[in-house]
């Protein structure tokens, strides 16, 4: 159940939120001090290249990191006014699926290949309404499978019957068959072509508008983020960089360097360009907390002081810009 005591209208609020790996050969600093938050309804991006720490932080607001190896090392996680690390095991089995729900990249992750795609729905519900008759669940499970454009005639085929779009559909039946509060979808898109994925984009739109779900969109692709999202954090070597609008991140001429790499990347149909520009260079190695900026190795702006001190957030308007090249500004107002 909703804290019913807590006012405040995020949903969700992360502070200072370390992670880490364990290895045998050496520790991997996945998320380091990273903040966010999220109101009831609100559609957020979390943008960033692979190993960013995007799923990481999602893993770790569901307590799903890999066993002895992933290790949240400080920090705090509230959701709806609870402070979730620490929370026993079967606390978070009461949260997860029923509450906040998660759609990974491969739908094959998710779906049994041995049961058929109507008894998998059938399953998340009556795991988290035991008490509903079987006639209200099948009802509701046929309802859903409809809403998602899932024939419910086709309920007792397996998942090798349907394409990667319609997998992708039926996950999405699971992850919203509890109406959850939260819907976590990990790069939901990537392994879709772009017709599908402009489908399943707006079956999430229309699912999210049915069931007022909060939706955090991890993706790489910042043009997704454009087409679906309220507000958007852009996520660098486990941190957020830059938070703002979609407007903001957009059309504001203040940008993280990064941010403005990521925008680089986008393909512009407008314009005869032969060659996309992806950024140079690679990510900070996990391994090592860097002293300055996380950034420095890529960017072109990169000053003396970046590579010795760690940029302050700069925000105007609620957009946040982590980077030593708006310190000016600050300091003028
Ligand atoms: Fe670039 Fe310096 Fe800003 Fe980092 S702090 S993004 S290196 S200008």
């Amino acid at each position: 159940m909703p804290n019913e005591t807590h006012k405040d209208d995020n949903l969700l609020e992360i502070k200072d939120l370390h992670v880490q790996y364990n290895t045998d050969d050496a520790v991997v600093y996945a998320v380091n001090g990273l903040n966010l938050s999220l109101k009831k309804g609100e559609k957020l991006g979390l943008v960033g290249e692979t190993g960013a720490g995007k799923t990481t932080l999602a893993l770790s607001i569901l307590q799903l990191l890999p066993k002895k190896v992933g290790q949240i090392a400080s920090g705090s996680i509230m959701y709806d006014g609870e402070e979730l690390l620490g929370k026993p095991d079967s606390y978070m089995l009461g949260l997860r699926g029923r509450r906040i729900s998660m759609i990974f990249q491969d739908p094959m992750t998710s779906l049994n290949p041995t049961k058929t795609v109507g008894e998998q729905v059938y399953e998340v519900l009556h795991l988290h309404f035991p008490n509903l008759s079987k006639e209200q669940k099948q009802e509701k499970v046929d309802r859903m499978l409809q809403l998602v454009g899932i024939p419910a005639s086709r309920k007792g085929e397996y998942p090798h019957q349907f394409s990667g779009g319609m997998k992708q559909r039926i996950v999405i039946a699971m992850a919203l068959i509890a109406e959850p509060e939260l819907l976590l979808a990990d790069e939901p898109t990537t392994a879709l072509d772009v017709t599908i994925q402009a489908q399943i984009l707006e079956l999430m739109r229309r699912l999210k508008d049915e069931f007022n779900s909060a939706v955090v969109l991890i993706t790489h692709d910042l043009g997704v983020v454009a087409e679906f999202c309220d507000n958007v954090s852009v996520i660098y070597a486990g941190r957020v960089v830059e938070h703002g609008t979609v407007e903001q991140i957009f059309a504001s001429e203040e940008k993280h360097p990064y941010t403005a790499g990521l925008i680089n990347c986008i393909p512009d149909l407008t314009r005869d360009e032969k060659r996309l520009k992806p950024i140079p260079g690679h990510m900070a190695d996990p391994r090592h907390i860097t002293t300055g900026c996380c950034f420095a190795d890529r960017c072109p702006h990169c000053m003396e002081k970046c590579r010795t001190t760690p940029p302050a957030m700069h925000e105007k308007d609620g957009h946040l810009i982590l980077c030593h090249l708006y310190d000016t500004t600050k300091e003028a107002e």
